[in-house]
């Protein structure tokens, strides 16, 4: 049954292996904390590759086992069609690398602060590029009016694609104390003005999903995600039919998961949990 939210041990965690093809770990707070490895994760994913390959094995990660946002992203361009050759992003460099990687010509790059320009033009006709036929917006340290303002611009043709590669509102705290907003608050100013909304990609949403079922066609049934937030990775598993289950060792406690649960969220309530992935070896 879904959502029980099961503290698991290492043997229920062989039993569960049993009835799984496919593992998808979420990275940040899963494998990795910041910089650091989280402690037993590493062992943990040697572990499962083993068991799933029936061998022991040295697991060697290649960039085709990793799902990322950019990657999905591109994907999307490639298979939509843009009317214009060009992408304005309001976003990371990742991102940015991710597209020049795969051909596409993008603007918008580091600071474009309102005092590169006459009142004029900042008032009444900001320099726009002809050739910009989509918009993304993803997290950007140096988003301002301006950027706001192109990408506003940009999306009065109703052609231009508006496409966002995450909609998360906050970073992880690694200060309890400090808050570091995310790509959401950045969505939320262009959508305010655009009266437009994105075609979101990452977990929870469907453009993930079917991502992952074009490149390796799992059965979701037979699929377990591993993910430390529950409205965007254990809601990921349960909109899509897989098994799920929540770590603590990065953003969501037990205490949140009591929390949805009185609000009846089931979408985000995990089928099971531990402490931290290196809890199961
Ligand atoms: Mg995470």
């Amino acid at each position: 049954m879904s959502g029980l939210c099961q503290q698991i041990d290492p043997a229920m965690w062989s039993e569960l292996l049993k009835n799984i093809d496919t593992v998808i770990f979420d990275a940040d707070g899963v494998l990795w904390w910041g910089m650091d490895a989280i402690l037993g994760s590493p062992e943990l994913i040697e572990q499962v590759a083993a068991m799933v390959i029936g061998m022991a094995c040295t697991l060697r990660l290649f960039n085709d086992d990793i799902v990322s946002p950019p990657a999905i992203c591109v994907e999307v361009l490639q298979q939509m069609e843009l009317t214009k050759p060009k992408v304005y992003v309001i976003g990371y460099q990742g991102l940015k690398d991710e597209l020049g990687l795969s051909g596409f010509q993008y603007i918008g790059d580091g600071p474009d602060h309102f005092e590169n320009y006459s009142e004029t033009e900042f008032l009444y006709d900001v320099p726009l590029d002809p050739e910009v036929g989509a918009v993304i917006v993803g997290y950007d340290s140096h988003f301002n009016y301006v950027k706001l303002m192109k990408a506003a611009n940009y999306l009065r043709d109703p052609k231009c694609l508006f496409i966002t590669n995450n909609d998360d509102s906050t970073f992880r705290k690694p200060n309890q104390k400090f808050t570091i907003p995310k790509t959401a608050a950045i969505v939320v100013a262009v959508t305010t003005v655009v009266q437009r909304e994105p075609l979101v990609v990452g977990k929870p949403h469907i453009t993930t999903y079917n991502y992952i079922r074009a490149h390796w066609n799992i059965d979701p049934k037979r699929t377990l995600i591993v993910g430390d937030r529950c409205n965007t990775d254990i809601k990921f598993g349960v909109d899509h039919g897989m098994k799920t289950m929540l770590v603590l060792s990065g953003v969501h406690t037990l205490a949140d998961v009591d929390k949805f649960r009185k609000e009846d969220r089931k979408d985000f309530l995990p089928d099971f949990y531990a402490g931290k992935l290196g809890d199961l070896l």
